[in-house]
């Protein structure tokens, strides 16, 4: 028997995320897309409160301190996190980039220890100006000096990269190797050479900058290099999937959830021609498709979760996740501002927020396109996979 009941375990979990993010986060969302930031007394407030509750680094190993939870349980608990604002769920309950846990000796106290109680943020720093779908085209080089390396490129688009206290950097390390010459660098803050030298405005997701990176003559020392020399693009990749399903997937699940309810309530409640517009055969259409839209992401997101879990590695179906669920709320978050008609289209209203805040979830974590390519070529090579 297949059995689809989420055990109580999971939904008293999910109960409570979902009661801290109505509470402690969605307040604070308006003034958070006015003033583009976090303040960081309310930054620190919102750490200590969701440390108390076990709710930071919750997907984190037990044994570097985090929550530990399962693929599926993280999924369930990512769609709540979708109901709010990225900017917010990255300072409540962390953002720490995967490819971190390759941390070794004394890196694992002064980086993953300090990152999983939430006493430093760290970025991830792969694209380039001239880098972006093909991470293994990066210009970026670290060259040994003695002991040392230096660091010579630029990045871009690098979420929270003004924010962090420091950053992954991947550089060709040796470029005879081609995507086994890539490395990993922990820069951080601070270091003669690195700056931020512009923040990148962007569509949506306010609250967190994006920024591009300059790194000229920047020494570090061996102790800074992350996990094995060359395979930086490997440790990077490896941890992809469990973003994507969940960072992306599920997320998309929950942001989409959200706009159905607030599609659903306008469709009661507003009249035209004498009665709720939900009672027009082509609103009623739009509510149909997006609640099927959602539903049908929604289990298989759970079902790449359960093979994951399962100690799989299903990575065709968490690109078809990937890029499903990115595509789904696009069209849902459209239908939402259709309904909403011109208070859809409003800044008055959350809905055009939510629009903006959308788009980006088809483009980063591999776009669209590059996650069919995925999924194509494993079927030309490998036939049909067991679905
Ligand atoms: C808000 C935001 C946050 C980000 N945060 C980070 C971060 O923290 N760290 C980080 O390293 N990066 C980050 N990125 C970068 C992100 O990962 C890249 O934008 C993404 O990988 C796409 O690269 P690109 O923008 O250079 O587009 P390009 O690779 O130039 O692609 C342009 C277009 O060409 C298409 N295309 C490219 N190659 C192919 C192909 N082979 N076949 C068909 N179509 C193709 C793409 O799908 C796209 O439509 C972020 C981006 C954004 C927008």
């Amino acid at each position: 028997m297949i059995d689809f009941e989420v055990p109580e375990e999971s939904r008293l979990l999910v109960d409570t995320v979902k009661r801290f993010i109505e509470k402690e986060l969605a307040p604070l969302e308006q003034k958070v897309e006015d003033s583009g930031t976090v303040d960081p007394d309310l930054v620190r407030d919102l750490r200590r409160k969701s440390c108390e509750l076990g709710l930071f680094a919750m997907t984190y190993p037990r044994d570097v301190g985090g929550g530990g939870l399962g693929t599926i349980d993280s999924c369930l608990v990512e769609e709540q996190c979708g109901w709010t604002s990225d900017a917010l769920v990255r300072r409540a309950f962390g953002a720490i980039p995967g490819p971190i846990i390759h941390c070794q000796g004394e890196q694992r106290e002064r980086y993953l220890l300090p990152a999983v109680r939430g006493e430093i943020d760290v970025g991830l720093g792969m694209t380039e100006p001239a880098a972006g779908s093909d991470a293994a085209a990066i210009r970026t080089t670290a060259k040994r000096d003695g002991k040392d390396w230096i660091i010579n490129g630029t990045k871009h688009f690098i979420t929270d990269g003004d924010f962090v206290d420091t950053v992954i950097i991947s550089a060709v390390t040796d470029p005879e190797k081609g995507t086994k010459g890539i490395s990993t660098f922990f820069v951080d803050k601070g270091t003669p050479g690195f700056r931020v030298a512009r923040v990148q405005h962007m569509m949506g997701m306010r609250g967190v900058n994006h920024a591009e990176l300059s790194l000229e003559d920047v020494r570090v020392g061996p102790e800074q290099l992350l996990g094995e020399e060359g395979a930086g693009l490997s440790q990077m990749l490896s941890f992809v999937n469990a973003y994507r399903l969940g960072g992306v997937g599920a997320r998309a699940v929950g942001m989409a959830s959200r706009v159905l309810a607030l599609a659903t309530d306008y469709a009661r409640q507003r009249k035209q021609f004498g009665k709720p517009i939900g009672e027009f055969q082509m609103i009623q259409e739009k509510l149909a498709d997006m609640v099927t839209d959602i539903f049908g992401v929604r289990m298989m997101v759970l079902n790449t979760a359960w093979e994951i879990d399962q100690g799989r590695d299903p990575r065709e179906k968490v690109s078809m996740v990937k890029f499903h669920a990115s595509e789904m709320l696009g069209r849902v978050v459209d239908r939402g501002v259709q309904i909403f008609g011109g208070m859809g289209y409003t800044k008055e209203f959350i809905m055009e927020r939510l629009y903006r805040d959308a788009r980006v979830l088809r483009i980063y974590d591999g776009t669209t396109e590059i996650h069919k390519m995925v999924i194509a070529r494993s079927l030309m090579k490998n036939g049909v996979p067991a679905l």
